[in-house]
């Protein structure tokens, strides 16, 4: 089978690829120019033919995937702004709806070969930002930050307007399911995963310049930049990257994850457990907050894991296993 992999030169997408690669399938992968395309070439010059890259400019534009999704059996839509720079909240929702919605439609006019469709989302989808505690499921969904962002406008927090394009953007994904399943041959699944750490394939020639989520970690667990209140006490939930990537890979093939969102969390941290991690393996990096007990740490951000142990049983690497497998990473390039 062959799969099409958009945004596929993301910290996230290099390892989707990778994980249908590795599995035996063909990939397609999108990037929005023909500079991004030669880093991905050399990465996968191993899969020979079974790994191509097409250029798809604009992803908001009308029709904008109409070739790209010609003849594949499945599609892996990744691509969508993770920053927090924008300025007008729609810098982030539009693309992120209207990419989603666009490569839908596009399934729908040109690919009856489409059997499956993977959208990935995020928790920001899912949670409710609050002061207390709480266990989140695939139940919930991210209203407030909607609501926030409605209100606000440009004035809406930096990371409630990066939420709000994410739930926007997976509800416009099940809401062009329900209008057209009857018209087409495949079912929707939805990855939503919270923070994503772990080594990167993706093209990156200084710490500066990583995606936003591996950057933090890098300046926090490497730079040393948070006080030890801020170690202690911040926090969220993770997941590694790679697997991740073997995620949306199940995803496509185990029939029963069929027309869920699937929540892909290996639990959570605060950012003291992966200094304490990284310390114990580089001692020359930060020791943080050594006063930190992690058994009194209180989670504010938790995820249910039975869905996706049911669904798709996926394992997860430690978080020391995870923190020694980019600290060895950052190593190898010099970063450390
Ligand atoms: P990256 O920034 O590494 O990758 C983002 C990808 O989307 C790139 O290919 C990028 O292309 C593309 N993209 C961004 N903005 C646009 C746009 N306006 N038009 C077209 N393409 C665009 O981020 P990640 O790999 O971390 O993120 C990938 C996905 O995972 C996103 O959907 C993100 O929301 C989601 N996610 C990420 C988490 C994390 O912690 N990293 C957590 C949860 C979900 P280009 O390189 O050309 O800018």
């Amino acid at each position: 089978g062959k799969i099409l992999v958009t945004g596929a030169n993301g910290y996230i997408a290099v390892w989707v690829v990778k994980a249908f690669l590795d599995k035996g399938f063909f990939v397609r992968g999108t990037v929005r120019s023909e500079s991004k395309a030669g880093h991905l070439r050399s990465l996968f010059k191993d899969f020979g033919d079974k790994f191509e890259v097409v250029v798809v400019e604009d992803i908001t534009k009308d029709g904008a995937f109409d070739e790209a999704v010609v003849g594949v059996d499945a599609i892996a839509h990744t691509a969508s702004p993770f920053h927090f720079k924008a300025v007008e909240p729609e810098e982030l929702i539009v693309p992120a709806v209207h990419g989603t919605t666009g490569i839908l439609a596009s399934a729908l006019k040109n690919a009856p070969s489409v059997k499956r469709i993977i959208v990935t989302s995020s928790c920001a989808a899912v949670l409710t930002p609050s002061p207390d505690p709480r266990v989140f499921s695939e139940e919930d969904w991210n209203e407030a930050s909607i609501a926030e962002v409605k209100e606000k406008g440009k004035d809406a927090t930096p990371i409630a307007k990066y939420r709000a394009s994410k739930t926007l953007a997976e509800r416009a994904a099940w809401d062009f399911w329900s209008k057209h399943k009857s018209e087409v041959g495949w079912d929707l699944v939805v990855i939503n995963p919270p923070f994503v750490f772990g080594p990167f394939l993706h093209e990156a020639d200084k710490p500066e310049n990583l995606n936003e989520s591996l950057r933090d970690w890098y300046e926090t667990v490497v730079k040393g930049t948070k006080d030890k209140d801020a170690l202690a006490n911040l926090g969220s939930s993770y997941v590694d990257v790679r697997d991740l990537g073997l995620a949306h890979a199940l995803a496509v093939t185990k029939e029963e994850a069929s027309g869920n969102r699937i929540i892909v969390s290996a639990g959570p941290y605060k950012w003291q457990d992966f200094v304490t991690a990284a310390h114990k393996y580089y001692p020359n990096l930060p020791a943080g907050n050594t006063e930190y007990d992690p058994a009194k740490a209180t989670h504010y951000l938790v995820y249910a894991p039975e869905k996706q142990q049911r669904l798709l049983g996926i394992k997860f690497r430690t978080l020391e296993e995870t923190t020694k497998d980019t600290l060895d990473d950052f190593k190898a390039r010099g970063w450390l």
